[in-house]
């Protein structure tokens, strides 16, 4: 049977979708290069034209693998060299993962920093300011407290429903997660595996008792606290920045005191004088 015939009008639409498709998967493909997206976040990707992509074509794109390497991935994993994107299935991304996860353990490797220390004691300004190093991923927790003036979901944190967390935590989705402040927040394991896999040093930024889950749960975990120059310094950080309510104050005040006699269980202990020195001494604890 012949195909239609297209009208010229059709055809040139057609070859124009096909073009912007093209400069699409190019733009991602370069993307992945960088490093500026996770090979592991565009099989979550809704385009169209990411989901037609080849799995190869992107496999190759990845800083580190390359056209043989990504031959003797997809020959380990058994995917067929046609597959698309968007016919990768569950059970062959977990064989994909099992592939990164060798390579990783064959070359060097992200480290995994932990960043904890009392409410206003600054670690958010301090890991905020690697968020443009490309060395560094941020981990973005999920909370289910309710967003300040200025935050962004999807960046500050993932603002979800008390209904979500406990899903989250019925799903062993956490690699991490506790209660502070009457509120419940969490680390999303599989995005700080992905990112690690990736060779990237990923920061969580964290509160006490996820941090001593991640002591257990992650051996090579680095541990950092950070402390304020006084509690007088602390105090009125915390009361100064106007973010809380006067109760949502005293419970972190209150909780301040108790984590900061935790600070002896810290592989290294940064005082936080200056946020530029801070910041300093965490990226040497990351490369060394
Ligand atoms: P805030 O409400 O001020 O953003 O955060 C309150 C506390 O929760 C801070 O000490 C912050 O480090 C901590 N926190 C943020 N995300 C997580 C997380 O995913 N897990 C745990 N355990 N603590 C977190």
């Amino acid at each position: 049977m012949l195909p239609p015939r297209l009208s010229r009008r059709s055809r040139r639409k057609a070859g124009l979708k096909a073009v912007i498709a093209r400069q699409e998967r190019a733009r991602v493909k370069e993307q992945v290069a960088l490093g500026e997206i996770y090979f592991f976040d565009l099989f979550k990707d809704e385009r169209k034209a990411i989901a037609r992509m080849k799995l190869i074509d992107l496999l190759q794109s990845v800083p580190g693998i390359g056209q043989s390497r990504a031959d003797v991935i997809m020959e380990r994993t058994g995917i067929s060299p046609s597959r698309r994107i968007g016919g990768v299935g569950h059970r062959q991304l977990d064989l994909l993962r099992q592939e990164f996860l060798l390579m990783k353990n064959s070359r060097i490797s992200g480290k995994l920093l932990v960043v904890s220390g009392p409410s206003g004691v600054g670690k958010s300004t301090i890991t905020n300011k690697l968020r443009s190093d490309d060395r560094f991923w941020i981990s973005i927790s999920a909370t289910t407290r309710k967003m300040r003036t200025g935050e962004v979901d999807g960046i500050d944190y993932h603002f979800v429903s008390d209904e979500k967390f406990e899903e989250m935590i019925k799903k062993n989705e956490f690699l991490e997660w506790a209660s502070f402040a009457g509120a419940k927040y969490g680390t999303p394991q599989q995005a700080v595996e992905d990112a690690l896999l990736d060779g990237k040093n990923v920061i969580l930024e964290i509160e006490l008792n996820g941090a001593r889950q991640v002591r257990t749960n992650k051996k090579s975990a680095i541990l950092v606290f950070i402390e304020p120059p006084s509690w007088e310094e602390l105090t009125s950080r915390l009361v100064n920045r106007g973010t809380e309510s006067e109760h949502s104050t005293q419970a972190r005040l209150d909780r301040a005191k108790e984590e900061l006699q935790a600070a002896s269980e810290f592989d290294h202990v940064v005082i936080n004088h200056q946020v530029e020195q801070s910041v300093a001494e965490l990226v040497s604890l990351a490369l060394r």
